[in-house]
């Protein structure tokens, strides 16, 4: 452009400098407004999910609070799915962490008493206590301006050819354009003896602005940045081109059931213990719960309604997909399904009734059992239903419930095929067994909300998380956050994607 607009002035042929010009800018006008536009609305969606650290007031009850508000040598405390906000010294606790978000290392790190603990990485399975080392300079901004970064440097196939392309492509038409002005004039020289450079300049130049390959080099990627933004407009974070494009290649939709289909939040239908009252069993599942942010414990919690007395808790661990642990009074408590009471080989009297169970057990001894129940969310079976007739082959729930609920859910909205007690593992290894099945361009993607789902959304192609609902390790591990958790949103992004 610039060598167009001077060569121009240099001809005399003012007002065509001007106009090549003014275009320019017109279209970098365009440019700056949509990346802005795109921008604006990434970061609008930050915003919903503010970050926070537990900390402990003086009723000694873990509250919310903003990371800016603790300085170094305060005490924070991290419960099993949450992110770290600061970094840190482990001062209790014992737990697993991953920190693939930040050293790319998939293998969870041990983390207890001394250890030192980066902001960014995830807690699984226990609850820290951990120490200030350092303030929260890490400004929600900068972390914004890291995820736009972030997006633009996963990069679609499409952009990727484009700026190979572009790499081979200017370079000739500058030599062609220089060619131009050189050899036509030389050879009509040397045949009739004129000199008429001025025209072949002139044509040369005219050649250097219609060959001039900004249009097709920046509309692709702007195309991919524009339907970033649109998404976020209708509140779904895409983490990067090349998710959005695979987007329109899915064939395979592979749903969690609890948070994820269900709404996560559980109604007690019966307690049913053997040698306790049954508001002691409930306050002991409460009591084993009180750290955990599982869907079952959340629940529990708000029916128990009582404040509980924290100083009596201490060991707490989290096992996905099996339930909870912890020391009460000195008791060990475990709360979770049948599968944790066959781990730890404690006798049980199996619940036949539909719902969710959750067996309780004090030092071994089985006491009971609460029975609760979740609610689909609505549109589930609009949006299954909308899914297949977009072109999606087969759409499959995998769970860590019970056959008989997995069952009714199925039925219920539409799905395929199911799978149900599954541990973390065996989400893993399905969908891995799916994409061996699978032709190479048929894509798959994972939908789940919980700690025990952050393994396969990272191992699908696309893993979608909620994002209000959903713990932090899945929302790290996926490449598309609905952050209303609304289903529906996955076939509006699959819509933008086909669009883009
Ligand atoms: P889903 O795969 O359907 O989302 P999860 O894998 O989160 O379900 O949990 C699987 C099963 O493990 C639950 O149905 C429940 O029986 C048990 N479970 C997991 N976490 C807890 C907990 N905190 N308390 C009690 N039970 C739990
Ligand atoms: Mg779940």
């Amino acid at each position: 452009m610039t060598v167009a607009t001077v060569g121009a002035f240099l001809l005399g042929e003012y007002a065509e400098g001007v106009f090549v010009m003014l275009f320019y800018q017109l279209g970098e006008l365009f440019q700056s407004y949509a990346v802005n536009k795109s921008r604006k609305s990434i970061s609008d969606l930050m915003n919903i999910r503010p970050d926070y650290v537990l900390i402990e007031n003086s009723d000694k009850e873990l509250v919310k609070t903003d990371p800016y508000e603790l300085s170094v040598d305060d005490y924070f405390y991290v419960k099993p799915g949450e992110k770290v906000a600061l970094d840190g010294i482990v001062v209790e606790g014992k737990s697993s962490i991953d920190t693939a978000a930040l050293t790319g290392e998939s293998v969870p790190r041990e983390v207890s008493e001394g250890s030192e603990i980066l902001s960014g990485s995830v807690n699984l399975s226990g609850l820290l206590k951990i120490k200030v080392t350092k303030e929260f300079d890490e400004s929600t901004a900068s972390k914004i301006l890291e995820l736009v970064e972030n997006a633009t440097a996963n990069k679609s196939k499409s952009e990727k050819f484009i700026s190979k392309f572009s790499r081979i492509y200017t370079p000739i038409v500058c030599i062609s354009a220089v060619l131009l002005t050189l050899i036509p004039p030389f050879v009509l020289y040397l045949f009739n003896g004129e000199m008429n450079i001025k025209v072949w300049i002139y044509r040369a130049l005219t050649f250097l602005v219609i060959s001039c390959p900004c249009a097709l080099v920046v509309s692709v990627p702007l195309s991919f940045f524009a339907g970033i933004g649109g998404a976020g407009k209708n509140g779904i974070l895409i983490k990067g081109a090349n998710y959005l494009e695979m987007l329109s290649k899915v064939k395979y939709i592979v749903f969690d059931k609890t948070g994820t289909l269900t709404e996560g939040v559980f109604d007690v239908v019966e307690i049913n213990s053997e040698s306790i009252s049954d508001e002691q069993l409930l306050e002991y599942a409460c009591y084993a719960e009180e750290y955990s942010n599982h869907p079952i414990s959340e629940s529990l919690k708000t029916l128990f309604k009582k404040p509980l007395d924290k100083t009596r808790i201490s060991c707490f661990t989290e096992m996905s997909g099996y339930g909870v642990s912890a020391k009460i009074d000195e008791k060990n408590v475990l709360a979770g399904n049948s599968k944790l009471m066959e781990l730890k080989n404690i006798k049980y009297s199996k619940c036949l009734s539909a719902g969710t169970v959750v067996y309780v057990a004090v030092d071994n001894i089985y006491m009971g059992y609460i029975l609760i129940s979740d609610r689909i969310k609505s549109n589930v079976k609009e949006t299954i239903s909308n899914l297949k007739k977009s072109g999606i082959k087969k759409c499959i729930m995998l769970t860590g419930d019970r056959k008989e609920i997995a069952e009714h859910v199925c039925s219920e909205i539409g799905i395929d095929d199911y799978k149900y007690e599954l541990l973390p593992k065996d989400k893993v290894s399905y969908v891995e067994s799916l994409k061996n099945e699978r032709v190479e361009t048929d894509k798959i993607v994972f939908v789940g909300d919980g700690v025990n789902d952050a393994p396969v959304l990272a191992m699908a192609d696309i893993g979608v998380a909620m994002g209000a609902l959903g713990s932090d390790a899945a929302i790290e591990a996926a490449d598309i956050v609905l952050m209303d958790d609304k289903p529906e949103k996955l076939s509006i992004a699959l819509k933008i994607s086909k669009k883009c």
